[in-house]
This record gives structure tokens, C-alpha cells and sequence, in this order.
């Protein structure tokens, strides 16, 4: 299993290529009236070699903007160094073009005349101007539009207008912050495939794409390479190549399975990230069992209603603000109901099932049969420890025996972590007790247990 995992992915990327933008322990920190200081990126090193695109994830707050703008020469680092082909780059010749979420394009200007704009900066005449601003126009599929004001135009193909005026300049190195993200998921879904497209077929002669998002799938879908930035303050968590061909299916087996490490990797910022998962490397004895989430069901049922009332469905960030919750906290329990099969997630909404409807709208008693049945059909632990219970004759099982099994799989601290979920869930959904003293679980009615249920049903 080992031999495909790819266990320090960063090292066998710095060697693949001469990069283009090479970044020396940049850091990014502010000032502050009193005498300590923000510190929003910690010291970092990274490259954008020629071939790829790169997609920058992280959860918002975590400083991919800010890396985004020192990589770019938009802003400069507070400490560290960044080169242009091997030149500090605030004395290099630069040749980058950054498309934005927010479209920025000028108001009283035309269509044409905004793509046009950075050609004419850079002191191209006009007639040559006119036709390679045309020529893009073409290219991203808005011929017929060159005399529209921006007004005019749905908030897609405002974008594609960013597009053009970003790809005129043929710019070696294309800079995307969110660029998909205010649009539609259709709309969006399209502008992704045809950007892909234009890469492919060599049509721009960019020769490396820098994204920033926060879509997981979105990611995935068109990076050939992925950096998960952590936070407080922003550092790379994992750094990876994505081991599928394009173009890529969403219903893969492999891709559904690298968008689920990447969410492992981002719900669990405490621990350090396991291998990438490859086409072979799937391992029985790995995937054995699945982390639980350490989201507790109320929670877990709180984040279904809420969904319920937004018609079914909502992007987790939005959430996340709506909630006033951190990200973090909120994608245990976006997890935790993904496994429970009660929502799904799509384009970053998280979407809900028919189960998760049903779940929503029942009351409290039915809520936990369904839980229950939710818990046996989709989590191995869960099922393992019931059947114990039914099987032995004294109708108890020693916890140890549960842990030493999930000590194959989990750190000592996590297998810990994974019993308190495990007890927490399955007290909510009376699947079992647990005597904490003897550390032994019990069948839910039993006398034994201990009369503490309160933390599972919060
Ligand atoms: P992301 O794009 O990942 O959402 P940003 O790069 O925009 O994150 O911001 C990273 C962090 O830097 C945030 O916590 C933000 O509050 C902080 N930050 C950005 N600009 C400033 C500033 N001028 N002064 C202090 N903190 C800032
Ligand atoms: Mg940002």
C-alpha cells in the first residue's frame, strides 16, 4: 500500500519543473496599535511550475486571498521573498492577469472597451487592440456583445468579460479568486468546463492557472494540483497532485473519494493528513472504519431544520455565517449527517436527503428511530457494538475490545475521540448504554447504565 501513496507530496513537486513563480517563506502579518501583530500567513514556501493548474482550498479567513495577492505581486510579503523566473519579483518584467469574484469590470465602458483596457495600459495601439479584444470575445463565447454595457449582462457573462480581459494580455500565469463562486451553479458548472476546454486544447498560451476557492468538488475537478491552506495563521496543510485523468466525472468512485479526503483533511485541523488516496491504494484494513465526526445529534438535527427552511439546500459557507459559527465547527456536523445519508453535498451546498426531510420534520421519538436506523445501516462501529450487546449473553461488552480494534486504524487520542462520538450517538439513538465506570457499554434499558444521558441529547 505504501509504494503509490504519496506521503510528502510537496517535495516531489518542487523538482518537477523550473518554476515561474518561486515563493521563499513569505509571510504575511499586520501591524497593530499595541505592540503585537496579526499574523495572517506563517512563513511559506511555495511554486507555480509551467503545466498546471493549482487550486488553493481553504476554509475562509485562511489567508488564500492574501497568499493569492504576495504570489501575484499584488501585495508584498511582510518577510520572505518571492521570484519571477528566478528574479525578486519587484524587479521583474511580470506578466499575470487576475480574475476576481466580484466581475470589477468598469461601468461606462463597453464590453469591447473592457477588455480592451489592458491592452491599452500596456501601450498596444488600437487596431490591434480592437482585433485581439475581438478575438477574445470570440473565444469565450460572446461575440455579438462587444457594444453591451456590463449592466446588460447576467452575472455569467459578466464573468466571461473577466475572463477575456484577463486572458487578452496572454498572461503566463492566469490568477483566479473565487471566480465561480457569485454565479449560478449552472452558470458556473458551464464557465468551468469551458475554461478546462481552452486550457486543454492549448488555446491560451497561459501556462499555469493559480485558483482560489473554497468548493471542494470544484477543486477537484479542474486542479492538477491541490494546496489546503489551515488557518490562525494561514500555513499549508497538504499539497498534493490529483492522481485522476481529465476530463473527470463526479460520480467516480476515485473523485467522490479525494473530495472526502480533502473534507477529512479540512474538518480535522488538529491532525496531520494522511496519504492522498490513489486509484490502488485502497486499503480494506484502512477504510475499515469510517472517522466519525465529532458533531453531537442535536446539533446534527438543528442543521437539518435549518436546511429544511432554506427549501433544502444552501451553500455551507453561508451556513456557516448564517449560524455565526466558524467553518470548522459546522463541517463536523455537515460530515456527520453526510454519513448518516441525511444531506449531500453539491457545489458546496449542502443538500438535503428525503431521509434528512424526514428526520427534519418528525418529532423527537420518531427522530431517533430514525437516527438509529440511519446509525446501523451507514456506521460500522455503531452496528458492531448493538450486535455485541444482542449476541452476549450478559448483554455487555468491555469498550477496550471496540478500541483495540480502532487502534489498528486511529491514534490513541483519536480512538479515544471515536468512542466518546460513538457513545454519544448511540445513547441518543438508544442503541446502547454506556457504564462509564466499568467502561463497558450495556443494552440501552439495562440498570446498569449510568444515568448521564444529557450529553447525547443536547
Ligand atoms: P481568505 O481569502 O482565505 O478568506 P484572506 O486572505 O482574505 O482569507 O484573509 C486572511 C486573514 O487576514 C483574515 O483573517 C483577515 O481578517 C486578515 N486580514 C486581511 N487583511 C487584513 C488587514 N488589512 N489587517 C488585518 N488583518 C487582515
Ligand atoms: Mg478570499
Amino acid at each position: 500500500m505504501q509504494e503509490t501513496a504519496i506521503s510528502n507530496p510537496s517535495i516531489v513537486l518542487e523538482s518537477v519543473a523550473e518554476a515561474i513563480i518561486r515563493a521563499e517563506k513569505i509571510e504575511k502579518y499586520y501591524a497593530q496599535p499595541s505592540d503585537n501583530r496579526i499574523q495572517v500567513i506563517s512563513p511559506t514556501d511555495l511554486s507555480i511550475v509551467p503545466g498546471e493548474i493549482v487550486a488553493l482550498l481553504g476554509p475562509s479567513g485562511s489567508g488564500k486571498s492574501t497568499m493569492l495577492r504576495m504570489l501575484s505581486g499584488l501585495s508584498t510579503p511582510s518577510a520572505g521573498r518571492v521570484f519571477w523566473h528566478g528574479r525578486p519579483i519587484a524587479e521583474a518584467e511580470i506578466n499575470v492577469s487576475i480574475v476576481f469574484q466580484s466581475f470589477a469590470l468598469f461601468p461606462w465602458l463597453t464590453v469591447l472597451e473592457n477588455v480592451a483596457a489592458p491592452l491599452q495600459a500596456r501601450g498596444v495601439d488600437p487596431a490591434d487592440r480592437r482585433e485581439r479584444s475581438l478575438n477574445m470575445l470570440d473565444m469565450v463565447g460572446l461575440d455579438g456583445f462587444e457594444a453591451a454595457y456590463p449592466k446588460e449582462l447576467s452575472g455569467g457573462m459578466r464573468q466571461r468579460v473577466g475572463f477575456a480581459r484577463a486572458l487578452v494580455v496572454e498572461p503566463e500565469v492566469l490568477f483566479m479568486d473565487e471566480p465561480f463562486s457569485a454565479l449560478d451553479v449552472l452558470t458556473a458548472e458551464n464557465l468551468r468546463s469551458e475554461l478546462l476546454e481552452l486550457w486543454a486544447k492549448k488555446t491560451m498560451p497561459t501556462k499555469a492557472v493559480f485558483l482560489v476557492t473554497h468548493n471542494i468538488e470544484e477543486a477537484v475537478l479542474l486542479a492538477d494540483r491541490i494546496i489546503v491552506l489551515g488557518r490562525n495563521p494561514g500555513h499549508i496543510r497538504t499539497d498534493f497532485r490529483v492522481p485522476l485523468p481529465q476530463p473527470r466525472d463526479r460520480k467516480t468512485e476515485a473523485f467522490t473519494q479525494l473530495v472526502d479526503y480533502i473534507y477529512k483533511v479540512l474538518t480535522r485541523p488538529d491532525v496531520e493528513p494522511a496519504e492522498v488516496p490513489g486509484p490502488r491504494i485502497r486499503d480494506q484494513r484502512q477504510m475499515r472504519y469510517q472517522m466519525l465526526p465529532h458533531a453531537r445529534p442535536g446539533g446534527i438535527a438543528g442543521l437539518l431544520e435549518l436546511l429544511l427552511d432554506k427549501a433544502g439546500r444552501d451553500d455551507i459557507y453561508r451556513l456557516a455565517d448564517d449560524l455565526a459559527f466558524e467553518i470548522d465547527d459546522l463541517f463536523p456536523i455537515v460530515e456527520a449527517a453526510q454519513l448518516l445519508g441525511f444531506l449531500k453535498i453539491e457545489e458546496g451546498d449542502a443538500v438535503i436527503t428525503p431521509a434528512g426531510e424526514e428526520y427534519a420534520n418528525s418529532e423527537i421519538l420518531r427522530q431517533k428511530e430514525l437516527f438509529r436506523d440511519a446509525a446501523l445501516s451507514n456506521i460500522l462501529l455503531l452496528r458492531q457494538i448493538r450486535r455485541a450487546l444482542e449476541t452476549k449473553s450478559d448483554h455487555t461488552v468491555a469498550a477496550d475490545f471496540f478500541l483495540d480494534m480502532l487502534d489498528e486504524q486511529f491514534s490513541e487520542e483519536e480512538c479515544e475521540r471515536q468512542m466518546e462520538t460513538a457513545i454519544a450517538w448511540g445513547r441518543y439513538a438508544e442503541l446502547f448504554g454506556y457504564d462509564s465506570g466499568r467502561r463497558r457499554f450495556v443494552m440501552p434499558d439495562s440498570q446498569d447504565e449510568e444515568i448521564s444521558s444529557g450529553e447525547g441529547a443536547q
